[in-house]
């Protein structure tokens, strides 16, 4: 190619209109959702990047789609044309569909997992930790060494650590009835897994007769880390090394949500039978009949579609370099951010940047809060408040304080994308003047979603009465 600007690869045929605010309303915002920004009303954000879960944008393919949706209850072509897809894809056998990822593991961990059982991830992912743990099993982290350190430039930072894996395998296989390994580390970063260490942990796993399950909401971003960062991959087509790192596995779960670029979906697929009749049977019981599996019918045909597009190159170019770009701009501004970029996010360190903040004072919710005080830019905070609270009630730092700015796919453009760059660097800027903040009411699980707080002092950030 002459040219090397790489562009938006998809021209816009409906627009969504963004509002503007003012400091004032923001701040005023702010307050009545008790510093919270799970508790914003979204027409309040300018700019969101809460998630990049279900907020895609559908191509007028997947529109088109919709309209062709067959919603027969049992044996809808809608059904056959995801089932194909997804085995096309992955090469799986049995193909269960559900309606988001965590519906997926829940009926795995139900038909596989027991109480007393450990199940190793390189990271588990929330909801996956969770379903795990319902069964009374331990969910085990075993992530790459140097994978906490932002600071660690490394291609393949959401790796699992195989002598960890090899030691759980050796000395307690028999209590070990699946590892995960999860593509790209969405908790770690959004760093990608090499073909070569999901072929080490398979060989690991069937060595010791263990299935491995790849946690596959970000299959194709792997895909392409890998195309461009793994030693003779170069030119492999994304879908072909997908099909390399499925073939290593034995099943997989997704959330369609994010590389199946719809809004709602996900499955199970695995080449167990008799496995595979269990979790039917729990798929019928809880989500629905095995061909639609709790969705509807025009949801299986944009999931069609989405997964065969989500594969193309110009796509998957665009999207890691709209996520570098932001992440390339905030190093160049001297912004610490977890290095490299992630697949799907950028992540900023907020311990580095808040360090005048102890980790209890919740530096990475203060950035995240004055992000959306002084830009209308609304991210989520992966740090103590997170995951600072233990399961006997007492409070913990975090290994870190991350705010997590999560693209939606084929949502925002290049000018949003500076917008944002130039709204990180003012906060950047002011950062001495940013507080700490304590919870003034929260829930003891999953307390992020719902917990009040207020500054600590008179102002988020200090001076503000001056402006
Ligand atoms: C989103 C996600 C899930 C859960 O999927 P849902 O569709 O939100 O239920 C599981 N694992 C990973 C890595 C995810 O990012």
């Amino acid at each position: 190619m002459k040219f090397d600007t790489i562009i938006e690869p998809f021209r816009i045929k409906a627009v969504e209109p963004i509002r503007r605010t003012t400091r004032n309303q923001r701040l005023q915002a702010l307050q009545q959702a008790q510093f919270n920004p799970f508790l914003l009303d979204a027409e309040d954000v300018l700019i969101d990047l809460l998630t990049d879960s279900g907020t895609g944008a559908m191509s007028a393919e997947q529109w088109a789609g919709m309209m062709r949706g067959d919603e027969s209850y049992a044996g809808s072509p809608s059904f056959r044309r995801f089932e194909r897809t997804v085995s096309d894809i992955t090469g799986f056998r049995h193909i269960l569909p559900t309606h988001q990822g965590r519906a997926a593991e829940r009926i795995l961990a139900a038909c596989a997992v027991d109480d007393g059982d450990i199940v190793p991830n390189n990271t588990h992912f929330d909801t996956t930790r969770a379903n795990v743990e319902a069964t009374g099993a331990e969910a085990l982290d075993l992530p790459a060494e140097g994978a906490t350190d932002p600071t660690v430039e490394r291609p393949f930072k959401g790796n699992i650590d195989l002598n960890r894996l090899d030691r759980v395998l050796t000395e307690d296989s028999h209590r070990v009835p699946l590892v995960f390994i999860t593509v790209t580390n969405n908790s770690g970063g959004g760093q990608p897994v090499s073909l070569a260490n999901i072929r080490a942990a398979a060989e690991l796993c069937h060595s010791h007769d263990v299935p491995l399950f790849l946690d596959a909401c970000r299959f194709a971003e792997n895909a392409w880390f890998i195309k461009q960062r793994e030693q003779g991959y170069g030119n492999h087509s994304p879908a072909g090394v997908a099909r390399e790192m499925f073939d290593c596995a034995d099943g997989a779960t997704m959330s369609a949500k994010k590389d199946g670029l719809a809004n709602i979906g996900g499955f199970l697929a695995l080449n167990d039978d008799e496995l595979a009749h269990r979790c039917k049977n729990e798929l019928i019981r809880t989500e629905g009949f095995p061909t639609y599996g709790g969705l509807a019918g025009y949801s299986l045909e944009a999931l069609a579609v989405g997964l065969r597009e989500v594969l193309d190159e110009d796509y998957l170019r665009y999207r890691a370099r709209s996520v570098a770009y932001l992440g390339d701009k905030l190093i160049g501004a001297g912004v610490p951010i977890m290095r490299p970029p992630g697949g799907h996010a950028v992540y900023l360190d907020a311990a580095a940047m808040l360090d005048h903040i102890p980790p209890l004072e919740y530096p990475a919710w203060a950035l995240s809060a004055t992000l959306y005080l002084e830009g209308g830019i609304r991210s989520v905070e992966i740090g103590s408040v997170m995951f600072g609270m233990t399961p006997d009630g007492t409070e913990q730092p975090a290994p870190m304080e991350l705010v997590r700015l999560a693209f939606p796919r084929r949502v925002y453009t290049q000018s949003h994308v500076d917008y944002l760059a130039e709204v990180i660097e003012y906060v950047h800027s002011i950062r001495h003047r940013i507080r700490g903040l304590q919870i003034t009411d929260a829930p003891r699980v999953l307390r992020h979603f719902s917990a009040h707080f207020e500054p600590l002092g008179d102002a988020l950030v200090a001076g503000d009465g001056d402006e």
